[in-house]
């Protein structure tokens, strides 16, 4: 199983659209999928039309209440399963960063699921800002996938994102963290501001950079209110074809690594 992070310290830049879509997509392609939503927002958990529950996320794993496998619950997508996330999560960023081990209870944690063979990936939905949450999903994953938004501003949290990955190397949680990708999203093809924002990170990402760039569409910023994934919601639409195509490049891309 391999653990991936769609991390950005930045909010509002598609992580949680494209976590939930692109697992998905993968699941219909029929790998295995456990979405993990780290984020105390739960956005991940309500888009799928999941109620959150007291002691239904990843928190009473990381206080040693509970075993991973007891929070995985299997969704209405075949092959897609999830840790759902609720509040409580929030409570983490104050108590582990006081525990001496806090870089590493999310690895530790998920763990037993690297050796399970349930799962063919883990996507962690990871909340937006640069805290303990976040730090421990990148320390427990070995891709961090990145999305970023078409617009000037997109730019500048990329590079402090980038930044973080050597630390976790060197902080000796994680030496072996590798970017799997940059995905750019919301793009609108009537602004020539995205399309010149897009050319610059593929200027100096290259091939770490998706082929598939994912449109603004309206259906994919109203899907999660209906609690459905984009297939689900609009099958054949713009934003479905854009997940479906990141999907089957992100598998390539695993096939050929
Ligand atoms: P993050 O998890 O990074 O905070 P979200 O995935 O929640 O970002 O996206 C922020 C908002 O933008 C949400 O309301 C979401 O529905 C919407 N959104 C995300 N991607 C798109 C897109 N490609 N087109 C239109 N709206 C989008
Ligand atoms: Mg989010």
């Amino acid at each position: 199983m391999r653990i991936v992070a769609i991390a950005n310290q930045k909010g509002g830049v598609g992580k949680t659209t494209t976590a939930l879509n692109l697992s998905a997509c993968l699941a219909a392609e029929g790998a295995r999928i456990l979405l993990i939503d780290l984020d105390p927002q739960a956005n991940a958990t309500s888009g799928l039309g999941i109620a959150q529950e007291d002691g239904g996320s990843l928190y009473p794993c990381l206080i040693g209440q509970y075993s991973v496998t007891d929070v995985i619950r299997s969704t209405r997508i075949p092959n897609l399963s999830i840790i759902r996330s609720h509040q409580e999560l929030a409570g983490c960023e104050i108590e582990l960063a006081q525990a001496g081990d806090h870089l590493t209870r999310i690895r530790d944690v998920l763990a037993p699921l690297k050796t399970s063979g349930h799962f063919d990936y883990a996507i962690l939905d990871c909340p937006p800002s640069l805290g303990v949450l976040m730090t421990g999903a990148l320390a427990a994953s070995d891709e961090l996938l990145i999305p970023i938004q078409c617009e000037y501003f997109g730019l500048e949290g990329l590079s402090k994102i980038v930044q973080i990955v050597p630390q976790i190397c060197e902080s000796g949680a994680n030496p072996n963290l590798t970017i799997e990708g940059i995905v750019m999203t919301m793009f609108d093809s009537r602004m020539n501001l995205t399309q010149q924002v897009v050319n610059d990170v593929r200027t100096v990402f290259t091939d770490v950079v998706y082929q598939t760039v994912i449109p603004r569409s309206i259906r994919l910023g109203e899907a999660p209110s209906f609690g459905k994934t984009i297939v689900e919601y609009d099958p054949g639409g713009r934003g479905s074809l854009a997940y479906q195509a990141l999907a089957t490049e992100f598998l390539t891309r695993h096939r050929n690594s």
